[in-house]
């Protein structure tokens, strides 16, 4: 079996045996080691363990039931040095102990990479399922990615089990899911190591595809949990030629995705950079209250009103502050007017 980035994994054709609720004709050896390991042979007979959704595995051979010429399982011999899908190269990755399909445009890969793609945590391409893929990779409608959006409902249509009205459906899906978040997009591409929450984490901090793209691997490593592996991962992936040739072509098919929404700390604000003074009680907010929310908007706090002031913001009860910043020409606000201006709700009651 050759999964999304071409590892190949080892299952083993059982003979079919009826186990909890179900036929088994299929059982997971994990890896090359495994079978090592465990000493599975062609024609053994194997104990296998079903738990939960997962497929099946060889727990252990039964040795009494061997067969008498079985000879020690060697993977690549067996395949001789080919990808049993494409029959491409395959080389031995030491990073994952496996084995690997060289070939990037396997259909194999190509299949499982656009199921990752469009699955419900990366973007969520509704209609988009297992037997389609196959169907639309195996008849050569799409042979990447970017092929997806050029489909049109009359291709779809005169697919297998594909009526007008869910071809309809799809090609809606495709052009709706081009302004997904950008962290959907990010996880769908399938950046080794970057999961739905890492992707999420990146699309915060960077904002766009190409900043991320540009980012070298000191600025990638300083955001919230992503480690040296990881963003040796995601500058590897955005300097393969490959990759970027893709990217390129989804965003000329028309994706465009969509940013995080700003959050109260802005880059924009209009209190950014601005020297701001309190002076008299708030109602919203305490005199620490009020201090952290300015400078969550990237305004500097002062204790005094001097020519460098940009706002005062007045409460009840202020002091001589105010003639000094009429006196000065300084900009005076009311809670209310700050409120306004920093578009923010205003919090509980102080404590
Ligand atoms: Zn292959």
């Amino acid at each position: 079996q050759v999964g999304r980035t071409g590892i190949l994994t080892p299952v083993a054709e059982l003979e079919p045996v009826f186990l909890a609720g179900s036929t088994i004709a299929r059982a997971t050896l994990h890896n090359e080691e495994e079978i090592q390991r465990k000493d599975i042979r062609v024609g053994d007979t194997v104990v296998i363990e079903k738990a939960g959704q997962v497929i099946p595995a060889v727990v252990r051979v039964v040795m009494e039931k061997r067969p008498a010429e079985s000879a020690p399982y060697n993977l690549p011999e067996s395949l001789g040095h080919r990808c049993p899908v494409c029959h491409g190269p395959i080389h031995r990755d030491p990073e994952f102990v496996a084995w690997r399909c060289e070939n990037m445009a396997c259909p194999a890969q190509l299949k499982r990479s656009i199921a990752h793609f469009a699955s419900r945590k990366a973007m969520d391409i509704e209609g988009l399922g297992d037997k389609l893929i196959d169907q639309l990779v195996d008849s050569g409608l799409v042979t990447s990615h970017v092929d997806l959006f050029h489909l049109t409902s009359d291709q779809l249509a005169g697919l297998e089990r594909m009526g007008p009205k869910s071809a309809a459906n799809l090609v809606q899906a495709l052009a709706d899911c081009k302004t997904r978040d950008l962290w959907r997009l990010l996880h769908g591409l399938g950046i080794p190591h970057v999961g739905e929450g890492a992707a999420r984490k990146l699309a915060d901090a960077f904002r766009s595809l190409d900043r991320i793209q540009q980012a070298a691997e000191t600025e990638l490593e300083a955001v919230p949990d992503i480690g040296e592996i990881m963003a040796d991962a995601i500058a590897d992936f955005f300097r393969n030629e490959k990759n970027l040739t893709l990217i390129k072509a989804l965003t000329d098919a028309g994706l465009a995705p969509t940013p995080p929404a700003q959050s109260a700390v802005s880059a924009v604000g209009p209190l950014q950079g601005k020297t701001v003074v309190v002076t008299g009680t708030l109602s919203h907010f305490s005199r620490d209250s009020i201090k952290e929310t300015l400078r969550s908007l990237g305004a500097t706090v002062t204790d005094s009103v001097s020519k460098k002031t940009d706002y005062l913001i007045v409460g009840d009860a202020p002091g001589s502050k105010v003639a000094k910043a009429e006196k000065l020409g300084v900009s005076i606000l009311t809670e209310a007017d700050f409120l306004d201006l920093a578009n923010q709700e205003p919090p509980g009651q102080p404590p």
